[in-house]
């Protein structure tokens, strides 16, 4: 019989989860109710930013985040093509054009050297928004990517899922990811697989309560209720979406964000165990390098492998840690290279997406690990690999 198959990643339910989730469904409120609030109240200072705006999942953050801003068709975000396709897609939502930029092809993250290269693919459009992505947990250079985006007219808006949790020391100041203090706003995604979990659900932080008005404002149909209106008045300025996220779930997100730090300490120790157990399986297997600034709380334990130097495809090495027990994915297969993108810019020139993802595996990785898995997973790869 076949091994149980261990996941790249899933969430941690524990009995007071589920209990704060029944207490929610007994109160008064299933949708907007008072946990909306706690939750915010409690992640944007968790975070370390002014506000927090909660939203159906991290799509819709990515897509209010856009609306926040007002960008308009025609104008552009920059997005890195090794990401999850919603990073991109928030720039479509709004009929703005996406330029990809390239990443380092040991880390997967937007650099200032590949946003640079992007921006000279802006041309005479006006540039709005540059969205890094702290991939798998590890931090972007904030600062940098910050002063070439201001230099450009544009925001940072950072695509934070991977990286609840991870810290970063710029000059001598710690900072947080998700305290906004190099950009407009951060956004977050609940989904089962990140840090914390609420089934779906995300999560927009700024300092700059005009953002975090507008994104309330979208987030609820563009409904405003001007100040001294008769009790039953709403006005539409302009159209919204219905992007909330229900009291059940933030009575979860509440409930899981005292969790984190748990969390993190687990996710950090399961990363150290991993890169001491893959150290002799170098130079075929490497772990994606750590910028100096970056102390993650990893989402994803993200390895390359040299498929060639193996002697086998990465589906063949798939396919036989699945057998073992071993899931893995693939994070992430370039965004501009999907047919949607490919169509409308053309073929790109990416070497560094194209490197990270020639190599790239993600190993298990999630709170719930028991302590002899990192072993057993490391064990099978090595098996696989004939190492
Ligand atoms: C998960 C994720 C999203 C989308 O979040 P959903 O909640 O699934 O909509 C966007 N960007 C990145 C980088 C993600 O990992």
């Amino acid at each position: 019989m076949a091994e149980p198959v261990l996941p790249y990643g899933r969430q941690t339910i524990e009995d007071d989860d589920i209990a704060a989730v029944v207490e929610a469904l007994k109160s008064d409120f299933l949708t907007t109710g008072p946990r909306v609030e706690a939750f915010e109240t409690a992640f944007a200072e968790t975070v370390g930013a002014r506000h927090a705006v909660a939203c159906a999942n991290g799509t819709a953050a990515l897509h209010l985040a856009m609306l926040a801003l007002d960008v308009q068709p025609g104008e552009v975000v920059i997005a890195p093509s090794i990401t999850f396709l919603a990073t991109a897609n928030c720039a479509r939502y709004v009929g703005a054009e996406v330029v990809f930029a390239d990443v380092d092809p040991d880390n997967g993250l937007m650099t200032p050297e590949t946003l640079a290269d992007a921006l000279t693919r802006v041309g005479h459009r006006k540039l709005r928004a540059v969205l890094p992505v702290h991939l798998r947990g590890d931090a972007v250079n904030l600062p940098k990517l910050a002063e070439l985006a201001s230099g450009a007219g544009a925001v940072l808006v950072e695509d934070a899922p991977h990286a609840l949790g991870t810290t970063m020391t710029f000059g001598n100041v710690a900072e947080r990811v998700g305290d906004a203090r190099h950009s407009a706003m951060a956004t977050f995604s609940f989904h089962p697989v990140k840090t914390i979990a609420t089934g779906e659900g995300g999560m927009v932080t700024t300092n700059d309560p005009a953002l975090a008005e507008r994104l309330r404002v979208m987030r609820s149909h563009g409904m405003v209720r001007p100040e001294g209106a008769d009790p039953w008045w709403y006005e539409m300025p302009e159209p919204g979406f219905n992007y909330r996220l229900p009291d059940i779930l933030c009575a979860l997100g509440l409930s899981q964000l005292k969790k984190l730090p748990r969390f993190a300490a687990r996710r950090r120790a399961l990363a150290k165990a991993y890169e001491a157990a893959l150290a002799p399986l170098a130079p075929v297997v490497r772990i994606a390098t750590r910028p100096a600034w970056s102390d993650p709380v990893l989402h994803l334990m993200c390895v390359l492998i040299d498929f060639e130097a193996a002697g086998m495809t990465r589906r063949a090495v798939v396919e036989a840690l699945r057998e073992k027990g071993v899931g893995t994915q693939v994070h992430y297969i370039p965004v501009h290279r999907q047919p949607y993108y490919a169509e409308r810019y053309g073929t790109l020139d990416l070497p560094g997406a194209e490197g990270w993802y020639d190599r790239c595996l993600s190993l298990p990785l999630y709170p719930g690990m028991a302590d002899g898995d990192v072993g057993r997973v490391v064990e099978a790869l090595r098996a696989v690999l004939g190492a």
